[in-house]
């Protein structure tokens, strides 16, 4: 098996979720901010830096295709607040690079599974044959991403797959998204901003579970371009998730409202055809937090960077 963006959050999770399994994967990742080789400590793969983008590319899945026939890719930019501030690596990195690995798809008879979101399809509860509808600069390029990946199983019949997991959180989540920017942020005494009310809605899903679903559906795929979104069925506002982080922690969280983030959607919402049971939010934040108290190496030099510093990052110079 070849993992993409396995240097990642979700990625990393799901290269345990393989070897739990006995499999000894293919890392490739490019390594940038979010991408670390801390992150597959203690696993056990191969690894080749490579960008989704480039031409070798071509080369290394040609050479490492006869090890697998399962491609699975979560490389991507992920943070929305960056898509805000500078969309291009969005569109070269979710779309472009996208578009280069479904073209290897034709060439070398490898599965490709697709990582997506539940942003894709805006503001309404989506299952999986609802209408794309993407708000942020980040989910109209992971949009467009689905929308190449459909094209080209019905124009060149490539196998390849769609999934969409909701929000996750868990251990080795970069500073800058909401669950460890809270836990970090009220570990080191300061305030959290909050954007807009704090009202707005997400469905929250942990990490491992995630890389497990994601296993599962490998074994039962049909690879005719079917979707999979894997919702956690918890939805909670961005101020409930902040005041449970707090009560898991025993801490105050201290907040600030700042302003809200542009066309910020006010809830994210899936339904599913599949049938698995999650951790249970307070339990997975009660993990998750004690991963950030016990490694703080993993985080601490994380800490100066401007999406985790300002209030309202996509204002930032960067
Ligand atoms: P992440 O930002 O933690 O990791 C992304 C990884 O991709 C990094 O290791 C990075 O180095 C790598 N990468 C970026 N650009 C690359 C390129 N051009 N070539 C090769 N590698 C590159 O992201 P994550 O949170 O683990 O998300 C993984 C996937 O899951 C993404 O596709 C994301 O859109 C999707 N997703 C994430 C969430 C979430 O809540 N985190 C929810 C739904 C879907």
């Amino acid at each position: 098996m070849i993992i993409i963006g396995g240097a990642g959050f979700i990625g990393s999770a799901f290269v345990r979720e393989v070897n739990r399994r006995g499999i000894k994967p293919v890392v490739i990742d490019l390594l940038t901010y979010a991408g670390r080789m801390e992150n597959l400590i203690g696993t056990n793969h191969d690894f080749v830096r490579a960008d989704i983008r480039s031409e070798e590319i071509h080369n290394i899945l040609k050479e490492k295709e006869s090890a697998s026939n399962v491609v699975v890719n979560f490389a991507a930019e992920t943070h929305v607040d960056r898509s805000i501030y500078k969309p291009q690596d969005f569109v070269t990195t979710n779309v472009i690079g996208v578009v280069n690995l479904l073209e290897a798809a034709r060439k070398y008879d490898f599965n490709y599974v697709h990582i997506s979101t539940d942003e894709v399809y805006g503001e309404e509860c989506g299952d999986e044959d609802s209408p794309l509808k993407p708000s942020s600069p980040y989910s109209a390029s992971k949009a467009s991403a689905d929308l190449f990946v459909k094209a080209y199983v019905r124009t060149y019949g490539i196998k390849a797959i769609i999934i969409r997991p909701s929000n996750n959180y868990g251990p080795r989540q970069f500073p800058e998204k909401l669950i460890p920017k809270v836990i970090i942020r009220t570990l080191m005494g300061e305030y959290v901003p909050i954007y807009g009310d704090g009202r707005a809605e997400r469905d929250w899903i942990y990490v491992e579970d995630t890389a497990r679903i994601i296993y599962d559906i490998l074994e039962m795929a049909e690879w005719r371009g079917e979707v999979y979104n894997i919702p956690g069925g918890q939805r909670y506002s961005v101020l409930d998730v902040v005041k449970m982080i707090g009560e898991v922690m025993g801490r105050e969280v201290k907040i600030k409202f700042v302003s809200d983030r542009p066309g910020h959607d006010r809830r994210y919402c899936m339904i599913t055809k599949l049938k698995y049971e999650v951790t249970p939010l307070r339990e997975g934040l009660r993990r998750t937090v004690e991963w950030y108290l016990n490694n703080r190496w993993w985080w601490e030099p994380l800490i100066k960077d401007k999406f985790f510093v300002e209030d309202e990052p996509w204002k930032v110079k960067v």
